[in-house]
C-alpha cells in the first residue's frame, strides 16, 4: 500500500484538495482519497511531494501512425498545405514507421498519458498498441470523397477494425471529416455505428478552408482534392451551411461523439450542437499546439466554456506537433487563455477524456477501485495554481 501526499491533489472530477492524501495499492488501484482540510500530520510511510497530483492524462486525439513525420512538415502552411505534405510523405521510409510509433508510445507513457483515442487509417499501429502499457481506443478512419469509393473504403475500414478487435484492442469505424467523406460513405458508417453503439470521432472545423468548401466550394480544401489528389469534384454541391451541420446530419445522437479541433466553430454552431445532440455524450477535443502548428489559430475556448460543453484535450500527431504531451497542451491553453483554471484544465485532460473514450470506470479520476495512473506535476506557481513554461510531469 502507498500513501501519497502533495501540496494539492486534483482528483480529476472534483475541486482540488490542499495537502490531501491518496491511498492506493502498490499497483496504483485507488483505495481512498483523504481530505485533510489542509492540515497534514506527520505519519509513517507517507510519500510527500511539493507540487500537484493529478490522475493519468487521457489523450483524446492522436495519430500514432504519423509519428515518423516528426519535424518533416513546415509549420503554419494552413490545412490545405499540411494535407498536401501528409499525402506526399506518409508512405515513405517504411522501415522507420514502426520504430517511430513505439518511440511515440514510450514518450506518451513518460508524459503521464494512460489512455489514447488514436485515429488510424490502417493496422500499421497494431503491434505498437498490442505491446503498449497505454490503453488505446482506435478510431479506424474511413475517407473517400467520391461516392463510387464508399463501398471499398467502408469494407477496408471494417477489415482494419476487425484486425484490432482480434487482438482485444478496442476499435470503431469513424469518418475522417465532412469534406473527405461522401454522403454514401457517411450513411454506411452511420448504420454500423447505430447497430453497435460505437464512439465516433470527426475532425471538425479545423480550418477556414473547410468553411469555404461548404459555403461556396472554393478554397484550399477544394484545391487539395482537385489539384493535388487529382479527384473529380464536379459532383460536389456546397450546402451553403456550416460543415458541422453536414456532419451532424449523419451522426446518430445516441452515439458518443468527439468533435476534434473546432478551431473555427461559431456561436451558431454551438446552438446547432445543442439542438441536435445530447450534451452528455458530446465532447469537443482541443489540440491547441497542432492548431498553432497548422493554422496559427486557437479555438474559441471561452465560447465552449460558456456553453457548458465537455472539453477534452488531444495532441494530434507528431506531423503537426513537437511532442505528444497533454501537459504541454494545458500549458499552451493557460498561456493563451489565462482565465482557465487549473482545475478546469485537469478535468479536461483527465476526466472528460476518459468519459469521451468511454473508460471513466477505470481512468480519469482518483476514486476507489479505479486505476487511473498517478502524475506529479512540479514547476508550477503553487500560490496562484498556474502552470508555467517550466512545469514538468513525473509518473509516480
Ligand atoms: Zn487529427
Amino acid at each position: 500500500m502507498r500513501k501519497i501526499s502533495a501540496t494539492w491533489i486534483f482528483p480529476g472530477n472534483l475541486p482540488p484538495l490542499k495537502n490531501g492524501i491518496l491511498i492506493c495499492e502498490n499497483d496504483g488501484t485507488v483505495i481512498d482519497l483523504i481530505d485533510t482540510g489542509g492540515k497534514l500530520r506527520e505519519q509513517a510511510g507517507l510519500e510527500q511531494y511539493s507540487g500537484i497530483l493529478v490522475p493519468g492524462f487521457v489523450n483524446a486525439h492522436c495519430h500514432l501512425e504519423l509519428s515518423h513525420l516528426k519535424g518533416k512538415i513546415p509549420e503554419k502552411k494552413g490545412l490545405g498545405g499540411f494535407l498536401g505534405f501528409i499525402n506526399k510523405l506518409r508512405n515513405l521510409e517504411e522501415e522507420d514507421v514502426e520504430e517511430a510509433m513505439k518511440k511515440a508510445d514510450f514518450t506518451m507513457k513518460h508524459a503521464g498519458i494512460v489512455a489514447v483515442g488514436d485515429v488510424s487509417n490502417s493496422y500499421a499501429s497494431l503491434e505498437a498498441k498490442r505491446i503498449s502499457q497505454i490503453k488505446y481506443h482506435t478510431f479506424v478512419e474511413a475517407f473517400g470523397f467520391l461516392p463510387s469509393r464508399a463501398e471499398k473504403a467502408f469494407l477496408f475500414a471494417e477489415f482494419v477494425e476487425s484486425m484490432f478487435r482480434e487482438f482485444d484492442l478496442s476499435a470503431s469505424v469513424t469518418p475522417h471529416s465532412p469534406y473527405s467523406v461522401s454522403k454514401e460513405l457517411f450513411l454506411k458508417i452511420r448504420k454500423r455505428a447505430l447497430a453497435e453503439n460505437t464512439i465516433l470521432s470527426v475532425h471538425n472545423q479545423e480550418s477556414r478552408d473547410e468553411l469555404a468548401f461548404f459555403k461556396d466550394g472554393n478554397g484550399g480544401i477544394s484545391r487539395h482534392i482537385h489539384e493535388i489528389l487529382g479527384i473529380d469534384i464536379s459532383h460536389w454541391q456546397p450546402t451553403g451551411k456550416s460543415s458541422l451541420d453536414f456532419t451532424l446530419s449523419f451522426i446518430p445522437k445516441e452515439n458518443p461523439l468527439l468533435l476534434v479541433h473546432n478551431t473555427f466553430t461559431s456561436p451558431e454552431d454551438i446552438q446547432l450542437l445543442k439542438q441536435q445532440r445530447h450534451l452528455e455524450n458530446t465532447f469537443l477535443v482541443l489540440c491547441p499546439n497542432a492548431n498553432l502548428f497548422i493554422e496559427n489559430k486557437l479555438p474559441p475556448v471561452s465560447l465552449f466554456q460558456k456553453g457548458n460543453l465537455n472539453i477534452c484535450l488531444g495532441t494530434d500527431s507528431l506531423a503537426s506537433n513537437h511532442t505528444l504531451s497533454i501537459l504541454q497542451e494545458m500549458i499552451t491553453l493557460q498561456h493563451h487563455f489565462p482565465g482557465i483554471s487549473l482545475h478546469e484544465l485537469v478535468k479536461w485532460g483527465c476526466w472528460n477524456g476518459a468519459r469521451g473514450l468511454g473508460i471513466s470506470d477505470r481512468f480519469g479520476s482518483f476514486e476507489p477501485g479505479k486505476k487511473p495512473g498517478i502524475n506529479l506535476i512540479t514547476g508550477l506557481d503553487l500560490k496562484s495554481l498556474n502552470l508555467t513554461l517550466k512545469s514538468k510531469v513525473k509518473v509516480l
